[in-house]
């Protein structure tokens, strides 16, 4: 499985996203934290791999980057139990959150879905598989990210307040987690813009690390 699982990028059919899962990054943004969790899609067209820029999109002045965890579902399902939510996931992945904070903030305060602030092209920066066997504990990995070689989130994914169990059990009530899905489980406070020529670094710990370079669309 995990041979075919290092193309989850090619056969994932989407990739659920986790908003406001760490309590200093909800009040960064003046959000409560939730009581359920705040759940959103991208498309997998959003998805770019290393060697390609992430992309400035039309109308957006306030590009943000989130860095967040991703788990690759390895086995299908609905319906998980949490207690065996765990055997679902395949590996992990590194990815980026991208948000157009500005788009985001006119469509939250008209009550409007926040696809075309979080769907854009190159809205999801993607890194690698990495293997079940690289990170033992999920729930206890650094999680960082640079600006131009200049540390702006620096947390631990201890810190998330849905865990990974519990966020494929809520999401798979509602949607079949297929092979080669991934959740993105939300990012640790520190978000903040770029602008074109900057370059974001980021990574888990010291287990895989990514870089991008923005460019105007
Ligand atoms: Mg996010």
């Amino acid at each position: 499985m995990a041979s075919g699982l290092a193309r989850f990028v090619e056969v994932g059919r989407k990739i659920v996203c986790v908003g406001r899962n760490y309590s200093e990054h909800a009040a960064e943004l003046g959000n409560k934290v939730p009581s359920e969790p705040v759940i959103f899609i991208k498309p997998t067209s959003s998805y770019v791999t290393e060697g390609n820029p992430i992309k400035i999109p039309h109308g957006s002045t306030n590009l943000h980057h989130e860095v967040e965890l991703g788990v690759v579902i390895g086995k299908t399902g609905s319906n998980i139990p949490e207690s065996s939510a765990m055997q679902h996931v395949g590996g992990y992945t590194l990815a980026l959150d991208m948000t157009a904070r500005d788009v985001q903030d006119q469509l939250k305060k008209k009550g409007l879905p926040w696809t075309l602030a979080k769907g854009f092209d190159t809205a999801c920066p993607i890194g690698p598989f990495v293997p079940l066997e690289k990170i033992p504990d999920p729930q206890n990995v650094g999680i960082w990210l640079k600006v131009n070689d200049i540390m702006k989130q620096n947390g631990n994914t201890k810190d998330m307040i849905f865990r990974i169990p519990f966020l494929i059990k809520f999401v798979s009530q509602f949607m079949t987690l297929d092979v080669g899905d991934v959740i993105l489980t939300g990012t640790p406070s520190g978000v903040g813009p770029v602008t074109a020529g900057d370059v974001i670094t980021c990574g888990l710990t010291d287990i895989v690390s990514m870089s991008f370079n923005v460019a105007k669309d």
